[in-house]
């Protein structure tokens, strides 16, 4: 065990910041978090909290916090859009055990966890875009006006996928941009034929994904909502952009008549956000004094919906492996150890499982229509596709010191609404 008290600085307040800092303040070290916001916030739509991430936030003690605000999943189902035919279908509890994923309003993950870290008084700097890190015998924190902040005994990188920190101690890789992003809106949820505790897709090939995905409330007390997403290629969101909002509407609704109640609530090509993709991984997402977690260290596709949930298994692996270890460059090589199967296991699964769902091949989406009626059906396949979504296909607890959480009796124990 280690008793000595670092002084850490963790650079991003996304998830992965948010939760490493909650956990090394919690564990005795000093922390300070810098966020270039001047007014920390979450960006975007909603997103599933995996069996994996919502265990995180159960050890971190959050996890009715969470399970308050969002909505329970225990399905995700796509049609395709012409033949009706089912393209995807997963349940979480085909292995029985009674898991579930969460979807969330990303504002609802990142209040949790910046009001957890408010309340353990760490200390947050905002307004601060850092530029790079200074390795020198303890590393320091350089900002755009060439403002050095430190020596700390550890910088954490959790800038997300375009890190500029990660390039100046040598960690060069880039995001390699994948062919499709995606229009995301955050709307009100209007049932309407919609499952409360599914994610709803329709496809047309792989060209075209549509979404619904309930997500809860954004805060206590606020109004359920709900995610849509159209998958495109972001060089094409310009063109579609000057066709017109009315032209984009009548495609979607021709694809999914039923998603009207959605699409009535559209009336700006300004509510829709345009998120592009990229694919990376660190070799070894550390360098002495610095450690790398969340999307800057490895990012991809969300078609398995595993980012946030893989950057709060990071977050746990670097607080345990600093507990265990006295020497912090120690603990930074077990660190990335303790992550090296199961990241290398999900980014490769994301890569293989993307173009099925999201290219303009036309092959693979007429192998993914008849393998999903077909053999998907057959046992274990439905075992092993919810065990790839829920991010357990390998365990990635007992290395970090984590147990999963008991889904049996959590659901006994507290409502959790739909
Ligand atoms: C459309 C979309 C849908 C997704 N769906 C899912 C899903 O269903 N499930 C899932 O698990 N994941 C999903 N993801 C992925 C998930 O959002 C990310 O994996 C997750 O947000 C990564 O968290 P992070 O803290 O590592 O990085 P980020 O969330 O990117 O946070 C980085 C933080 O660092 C700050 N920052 C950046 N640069 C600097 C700088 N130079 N100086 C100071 N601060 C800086 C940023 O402002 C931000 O606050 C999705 C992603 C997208 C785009």
């Amino acid at each position: 065990m280690n008793g000595r008290k670092l002084h850490i600085a963790i650079a991003g307040a996304g998830p992965a910041g948010l939760a490493a800092a909650f956990y090394l303040k919690r564990d005795g070290h000093k922390v300070t978090v810098f966020e270039r916001f001047a007014e920390p916030k979450a960006l975007g739509s909603g997103l599933i909290l995996q069996p994996t991430g919502l265990t995180v936030l159960g050890d971190l003690g959050l996890l009715r916090e969470i399970l308050e605000l969002g909505s329970r999943i225990d399905r995700l189902h796509g049609t395709d859009a012409e033949s009706g035919r089912t393209v995807l279908d997963v349940r979480y509890d085909a292995r029985s055990g009674g898991r579930f994923g969460v979807a969330v309003h990303r504002a609802a993950l990142f209040g949790v966890l910046y009001r957890a870290a408010r309340r353990e008084k760490i200390e947050i700097v905002t307004d601060v875009e850092l530029e790079r890190i200074d390795t020198g015998e303890n590393p320091r924190l350089l900002d755009a006006s060439g403002r050095m902040v430190g020596p700390f005994d550890l910088v954490v990188d959790a800038t997300g996928a375009r890190s500029k920190l990660r390039g100046s101690v040598g960690l060069t890789d880039q995001p390699r941009p994948l062919e499709y992003g995606a229009f995301w809106a955050s709307l009100a949820w209007r049932g309407e034929g919609f499952h409360p505790n599914a994610l709803i897709q329709r496809y047309r090939r792989a060209s075209v994904m549509i979404g619904v995905l309930p997500i809860g409330r954004a805060e206590p007390g606020g109004p359920d909502m709900a995610a849509f997403f159209w998958s495109l290629k972001p060089n094409e969101a310009e063109r579609v952009r000057t066709e017109g909002l009315g032209a984009w509407k009548t495609r979607v609704a021709s694809l999914w008549p039923e998603c009207s109640a959605y699409l009535d609530q559209i009336d700006d090509f300004n509510q829709l956000t345009l998120a592009r993709y990229g694919h990376h991984t660190l070799a070894k997402p550390a360098a002495r004094g610095f450690a790398v977690i969340g999307d800057a260290a490895h990012s991809t596709s969300p078609q398995l919906g595993q980012g946030a949930n893989m950057a709060l298994l990071d977050a746990a692996a670097l607080a345990h492996a600093l507990r265990k270890h006295g020497e912090v460059d120690v603990a930074l090589s077990a660190y990335a150890r303790s992550r090296r199967a199961h990241i290398r296991l999900f980014q490769a699964l994301s890569l293989a499982f993307t173009p099925f769902y999201q290219s303009d091949a036309v092959l693979l989406p007429f192998l993914r229509d008849r393998l999903v009626a077909t053999v998907a059906k057959v046992p274990p396949a439905p075992q092993l596709l919810a065990s790839i979504v829920a991010g357990t296909l390998a365990d990635p607890f007992a290395a970090i010191g984590l147990a999963e959480a008991d889904w049996l009796g959590l659901t006994k124990e507290v409502e959790i609404p739909a």
